[in-house]
């Protein structure tokens, strides 16, 4: 039983973890009260994934992923995670979803053609998708392949992959949808927008125009990252062991085109980030990921343009 002060802290951490720096203690301790009396089910499910979604929510910057879950809410079944396995895991997400007003996250995105290309259990997660989201309260996709396709969908996209979004409009269900991208998905984006659904009730703010959380995917990586100063200066890498704090953009990073908040945010316990790390941004949370051409910007696309022309690309690319 967590005492008064332990509880407040709690709602305060979950609280910057949620909003930043806009605290909602006060409402998300009431919302928590409420959860103490109903927790909703969390349900999740794995479609073609790789399970690096999974570790990859194991290793929240703040937070135990296990020890969160159970704050927030009810950790029903995870394929991975929970004690219920193979045929008990099946019939568990079955009482789940027919008794529905769960939270239904799914990692891995939905194969349709052949749809037997995921099975779960015997039967395609093509048909099992469909049972476990018409009752849910919400779906979270979890990670780039299930907000975008991701890898899957990729290149001759041999198994006809879908995202949960286009998988749920090709079937017809409304459910309120939440995409929190990222190869693999940032345990605080999933962490923060589960506790913020358990304690609201709502979807978090959404950014314009997409199922994204405003909170971490408002802005351009590129306007947050450490070496926007040398970007500016026009202090570019040509040499990756000697300009170590100089810009990546002429090394192909897509900063300037990827909206997210990992650079501040960082990653591994606040370690460190892919541009800190003298590696250029992939874009694994750009709706576009993986790129049809390249991981990395096209040079043509970057080489010689001056700083103006540059600025007036970002903005217009967000
Ligand atoms: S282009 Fe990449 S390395 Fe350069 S400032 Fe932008 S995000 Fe940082
Ligand atoms: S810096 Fe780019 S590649 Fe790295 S995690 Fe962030 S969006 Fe993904």
């Amino acid at each position: 039983m967590l005492t008064r002060r332990e509880f407040i802290k709690r709602c305060r951490d979950i609280s910057l973890l949620m909003c930043g720096q806009t605290l909602l203690t006060r409402q998300l301790a009431h919302g928590f009260l409420q959860l103490a009396k109903a927790p909703p089910s969390i349900a999740f499910v794995h479609a073609q994934n790789c399970m690096g979604c999974t570790t990859s929510m194991m290793y929240g910057n703040d937070f135990d992923f296990l020890d969160f879950l159970g704050s927030v809410g009810n950790l029903d079944i995870h394929p991975a995670l929970s004690f219920n396995q193979g045929g008990e895991y099946l019939a568990r997400l079955d009482a789940i979803c027919k008794e529905g007003n769960h939270l239904l996250v799914v990692e891995g995105s939905i194969p349709s053609d052949p749809p037997e290309a995921c099975l779960l259990g015997d039967r395609p997660i093509y048909d099992v998708l469909a049972d476990c989201a018409q009752k849910a309260k919400m779906v979270i996709c979890s990670g780039s392949c299930a907000s975008h396709g991701g890898i899957p969908a990729s290149g001759g996209n041999q198994t006809g992959a879908l995202s949960v979004g286009a998988y749920l409009e090709q079937k017809k269900i409304k459910v309120p949808l939440l995409q929190v991208p990222g190869c693999p998905v940032h345990p605080d984006h999933l962490m923060g927008s589960i506790a913020y659904i358990t304690a609201t009730g709502k979807l978090p703010p959404l950014k314009k125009e997409t199922r994204l959380p405003e909170e971490y995917f408002g802005e351009l990586l590129h306007n947050r990252c450490s070496r926007y100063q040398h970007f500016s200066q026009d202090k570019f890498v040509n040499n990756y062991a000697k300009d170590k704090n100089d810009c990546l953009l002429k090394k192909g990073c897509r900063g300037p085109v990827t909206a997210s908040d990992c650079p501040v945010r960082r990653w591994n316990k606040r370690t460190s980030v892919c541009v800190e790390s003298n590696t250029p941004c992939i874009g694994c949370m750009n709706s576009h990921w993986p790129f049809k051409s390249d991981l990395y910007l096209e040079t043509a696309e970057v080489e010689d343009l001056p700083w103006s022309q540059m600025k007036q690309k970002t903005n217009s690319r967000r």
